[in-house]
């Protein structure tokens, strides 16, 4: 025997502990009993399939690492020992891969995952948990009080053994497997036996695993083992024989969403591109749908065979939130990932794709006005990043979109806003703010007039409003600007007794002596009706939140000084106003002056540059009149 064996054969296993999150994710499945817990079969042969997937990929380049080795998965039983094992002849993993994939949560998006899972505990749903952040490995742990997993990568000799009890540490040593592939073995917990039975086995194959493209067998103990599922891929079959629970479970399987799909779209093309495709809206959005890269994650197959789920070019950033998968004919089997980036068969399939999609959402917002809606509440914020990123796509897009506004309840669309508009209106008025800005001042003038305006709250809003500046021949106008002339569209109807407008002139050169800097210009508005001030951006300037949301993201060194209007029918103004230039007068328009400043900066949802200024001003008032 040679030393290297002699060591070998004395070596003790590894120990490793498992990541911190595995740890907690592992501590609650091991701990708690789930009443949903067979999805833990769906998760392994999911897993098995994506292998069998990557193996047939890398054998396109090198036709060694496959032979005639047929991909398949079986499932087998032993009874007496109440194990339950998984062997496919995917991929495999080899030791380091082994140590990545099966310690931590690989997946970008721990931090949420963490949060994700707080919720989780309280509700005792981890299965939710388990598709959704790609750990589904783990889920074995609901049933199983240990598990081995026998693992060796296709082209390497070598074979790995990992163990673990699921509580805090696995243990690596080196293994035999005859080929590559992954064998999972779970020791049953005692409470899991209706898992060794034959029967409930075949029903849960069936129920999660018919669409998987590879055979998945059965054998109890020593038996032959028999195909379970129909191994034919879901989207090749005809659509009429697919029933939506066969699409939803397909869902969840490409998608690694625990939810149901809001929207499937399942069609084939053919001519000039021939390609099927299977796309589902999801109905509620994946954990990862704001990180930066903003990728797409449906599934490329160029003749049923897998390519990548990681293609650019295949749809754009803002159908990002899209699940699914797209067959084409005639790309190159070899091609490889970085080809596909300028591939003008690819190309072109990806705009007849987004045509295709939007298209699908015009059809269901006429048919189903109110399934629609739940697509636009839960993903109309993605969908209008392709306002300003994709001109082609932008008159499809503002016909899908859909706004609060001043006024409807609900949602309206922009041709139901333009048929509402007034005689003499001319622009589609709106109002950016976080909080829907429904008591935001500069409203006031419109609603005295009965103009609509529309209420945008997603950050998005302002960037497309600054590429897009107009709708069917309607400019868009914000109502925080100077700009927006509300007398064109008439005088507001007094409430009670009219009040005559003062002259502010005296009051303006009084208060601009005071604020200085901190305003651009003092005057006279007419938006205004029952606040005394407000707050808008100068002709040519920056929208108020658009400069407030880069200054906070770094993007703006300082936002530039606003003007401030004054009401000069407002009680306190025309008191003001009677004041200036009396002998003595200065230091009390002076303070109300910076408190008016103040007070429409809070409005506006502006941080106040001298809060302990502001407060001890506020004192010094209110003694005053108390005096
Ligand atoms: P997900 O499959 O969503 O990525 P899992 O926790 O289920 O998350 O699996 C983690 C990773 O472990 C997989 O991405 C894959 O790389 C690897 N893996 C799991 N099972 C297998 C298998 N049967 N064969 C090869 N690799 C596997």
């Amino acid at each position: 025997m040679t030393a290297m064996a002699d060591r070998d054969a004395t070596q003790t296993p590894e120990t490793f502990g498992f990541q911190a999150e595995v740890a907690k994710l592992l501590h609650m499945m091991t701990h708690s009993v789930y009443s949903e817990r067979e999805i833990f079969l769906r998760e392994l042969i999911s897993n098995a399939a994506d292998a069998c997937d990557r193996r047939r990929y890398e054998a396109l380049t090198d036709a060694s690492l496959l032979g005639d080795t047929p991909l398949e998965i079986a499932i087998t039983v032993d009874p007496q020992a109440k194990t339950l094992t998984l062997a496919d002849s995917g991929i495999g993993m080899t030791r380091q891969e082994m140590i990545d994939n099966l310690g931590t949560i690989a997946r970008s998006g721990t931090a949420r995952f963490m949060e994700a899972m707080k919720t989780a505990e309280t509700r005792h749903s981890a299965p939710e948990l388990i598709g959704q952040f790609g750990v589904g490995f783990y889920s074995a742990f609901m049933v199983a009080d240990k598990v081995t997993v026998v693992s060796r990568r296709a082209g390497a000799d070598e074979a790995w053994e990992w163990v673990s009890d699921g509580l805090g540490s696995f243990t690596l040593e080196p293994a035999h497997r005859e080929a590559a592939g992954t064998t999972i073995t779970l020791h049953m917990k005692e409470d899991a036996g209706e898992f060794l039975e034959k029967y409930r086995l075949q029903s849960i194959v069936r129920t999660y695993s018919d669409h998987i493209a590879v055979p998945v067998k059965l054998a109890l103990g020593a038996e032959v083992p028999e195909a379970v599922n129909a191994a034919q891929a879901l989207w090749t079959r005809p659509k009429s024989e697919i029933e939506d629970k066969d699409y939803a479970e397909f869902y969840r399987h490409v998608g690694g969403q625990f939810d149901a799909p809001a929207r499937t779209l399942h069609f084939k093309a053919e001519g000039k591109l021939d390609y099927t495709c299977l796309l589902f809206t999801p109905s509620t959005p994946p954990f990862d749908l704001y990180e930066p890269e903003r990728k797409s994650k449906v599934k490329l197959y160029v003749r049923r065979v897998f390519i990548t789920d990681e293609c650019d070019s295949l749809l754009p950033p803002w159908l990002r939130f899209l699940r699914g998968v797209v067959d084409a004919q005639d790309l190159a089997l070899n091609i490889s990932r970085e080809m596909l980036q300028h591939n003008p068969v690819l190309a072109a399939m990806k705009k007849a794709i987004t045509g295709k999609v939007l298209a699908d959402y015009a059809r269901l917002a006429d048919k189903e006005p109110e399934s629609y809606l739940k697509i636009w509440e839960t993903f109309g914020r993605v969908l209008k990043e392709g306002l300003y990123e994709d001109f082609e796509r932008r008159d499809e897009l503002l016909k899908l979109a859909r706004f609060k506004s001043t006024g409807v309840e609900g949602w309206t669309t922009l041709a139901d806003y333009a048929g509402r508009m007034k005689d003499g209106q001319d622009a589609i008025y709106y109002l950016t703010a976080d909080d829907g800005g429904a008591h935001s001042p500069q409203l006031e003038g419109y609603k005295a007039r009965g103009v609509e305006v529309l209420l945008l709250t997603d950050p998005i809003d302002d960037f497309w409003l600054g590429a897009i500046h107009e709708f069917d021949g309607k400019p868009f106008q914000s109502v925080t600007r100077a700009d927006a002339r509300l007398k064109d569209l008439g005088e507001a109807p007094a409430e009670g007794e009219a009040v005559p407008e003062v002259d502010l002139a005296r009051l303006v050169e009084v208060m601009k002596g005071v604020l200085g800097e901190a305003v651009k210009d003092i005057r006279a508005s007419d938006r205004l009706v029952a606040s005394p001030a407000c707050l808008v951006a100068d002709e040519g300037d920056m929208d108020l939140r658009l400069a407030r949301m880069l200054k906070a993201h770094d993007r703006l060194n300082a936002v530039a000084p606003r003007v401030l209007e004054l009401n000069p029918r407002h009680a306190l103004v025309r008191r003001l106003a009677a004041r200036a230039g009396e002998d003595g007068s200065y230091d009390s328009i002076a303070l109300a002056s910076q408190l008016l400043l103040d007070q429409a900066r809070i409005l506006e949802g502006e941080p106040l540059p001298d809060p302990a200024g502001f407060a001890s001003r506020l004192a010094e008032l209110l003694s005053r009149g108390l005096a």
